[in-house]
């Protein structure tokens, strides 16, 4: 008899387990993909608008024909400085008697978009303005290895043959190791695989030229290994590609950032600088050290707001939704993460600078939550922080 009653409690707690099971399969279908019943699902409360707010709108604005060159920009920012720009990529160079400095060679830079067949190189470009006919580039500089930053060195190399190439060691390392295998994916027009350099550094270096003097640093992998702060003293201007954004939540995911700890570092080390001008690689307009300032602080608010998050003992029970698939599970469980932490910082009553950062930073709608993720997840398994 108590033998049949076993029996009998398993055949319908198996039953019951089955219905739970089935409804929970019926429960766990959201938007979000698999979540308990009752888990406090999280909805991203703020709706991308692609509206971009005044802080980031583009100086000089190439829609309204206040680019020097139509579809680019030269302008000197101070003694033989000049900045060129697309309007969404930015390199620098700086002219002596004794030739010209190149900081990065966007491949981008030159294309006309509206008529491709008027396209000219950068080295075309450099020599549109009447500043720099006669001097030869002699030294370029790589900030990092990525080829939408230097796709087009060699077509400086192929002009100036005797150009002096100068990057951090472990940039040179990385270029050396590539295939050549997705060459035909390169960015933008006239883009080829960049020329090793002829100069590494390991920590510092001073580039001179005549006059001119460039300070090159390298502090970690703020980016990426290798990138590097060029820091031109005399004009107080600051160099630092792919890491900080004037004007602008980063690019995705913290700037496809490598080690975040160094990246959030890097904001600290980019204001022990003596500078006035930021120029940040990308994007429509120069920064200052408002900016900076304003970047960093965005930044210390998706820190906190994504210990909160982590912290969040709602999001705990999502674990549990599935005991067979505990890696799935920890996926949702991240993103579910990163959206409290991107709810968090773009509601200004909440964060903690009180700061309405999509009425500041532009793609702060669409970019704050891929933020949110990356430091989380380095927050929990980092041991820097
Ligand atoms: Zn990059």
């Amino acid at each position: 008899m108590l033998k049949k009653c076993i029996k009998h409690v398993l055949i319908m707690s198996a039953a019951l387990m089955w219905v739970v099971a089935a409804e929970s399969v019926q429960a766990y279908r959201t938007d979000h993909g698999f979540l308990p019943p009752g888990a406090n699902v999280c909805e991203l409360h703020v709706p991308v608008t692609l509206e971009v707010p005044p802080n980031a709108k583009a100086i000089p604005d190439p829609f309204n024909g206040e680019f020097s060159h139509g579809f680019y920009h030269i302008e000197e920012i101070a003694d033989g400085l000049f900045y060129v720009t697309d309007g969404v990529y930015q390199s620098m160079f700086l002219l002596s008697a004794q030739g010209i400095i190149v900081v990065d060679a966007p491949p981008s830079i030159g294309v006309n978009q509206q008529d491709p067949t008027a396209s000219i190189s950068i080295v075309d470009v450099i020599y549109s303005i009447p500043e720099t006919q006669g001097l030869p580039i002699r030294k370029l500089i790589y900030s990092h290895t990525h080829l939408d930053h230097i796709g087009a060195a060699s077509i400086i190399q192929e002009a100036f043959p005797k150009v002096r190439i100068i990057a951090h060691r472990k940039t040179k390392e990385q270029l050396r190791s590539g295939t050549g295998e997705l060459e035909g994916l390169l960015p933008g027009a006239g883009s080829n695989p960049p020329p090793l350099p002829t100069r590494t550094f390991a920590k510092n270096k001073t580039v001179r030229l005549g006059e001119q003097v460039l300070h090159l640093s390298y502090k970690g992998a703020a980016h990426e290994p290798g990138n590097i702060f060029v820091y031109a003293p005399n004009q107080k201007v600051l160099m630092l590609v792919d890491v900080i954004f004037p004007g602008w939540s980063p690019f995705t995911n913290l700037a496809i950032v490598e080690e975040v700890p160094e990246y959030i570092e890097a904001y600290d080390e980019a204001l022990a600088y003596d500078f006035e001008t930021f120029i940040g690689g990308h994007f429509n307009r120069l920064g200052s050290r408002a900016d900076v300032i304003e970047g960093q602080r965005y930044i210390m608010d998706i820190k906190a707001n994504a210990l909160a998050a982590l912290q969040n003992p709602a999001l705990f029970q999502i674990f549990g939704a599935a005991p067979e698939n505990g890696l799935g599970a920890f996926s949702i469980y991240l993103d579910q993460m990163a959206c409290d932490c991107a709810n968090r910082t773009l509601d200004p009553n909440v964060t903690p600078s009180r700061t309405d950062w999509l009425s500041r930073l532009g793609t702060a709608d669409i970019n704050t939550l891929s933020h949110c993720w990356e430091m989380g997840e380095a927050m929990r398994i980092d041991p820097s922080f």
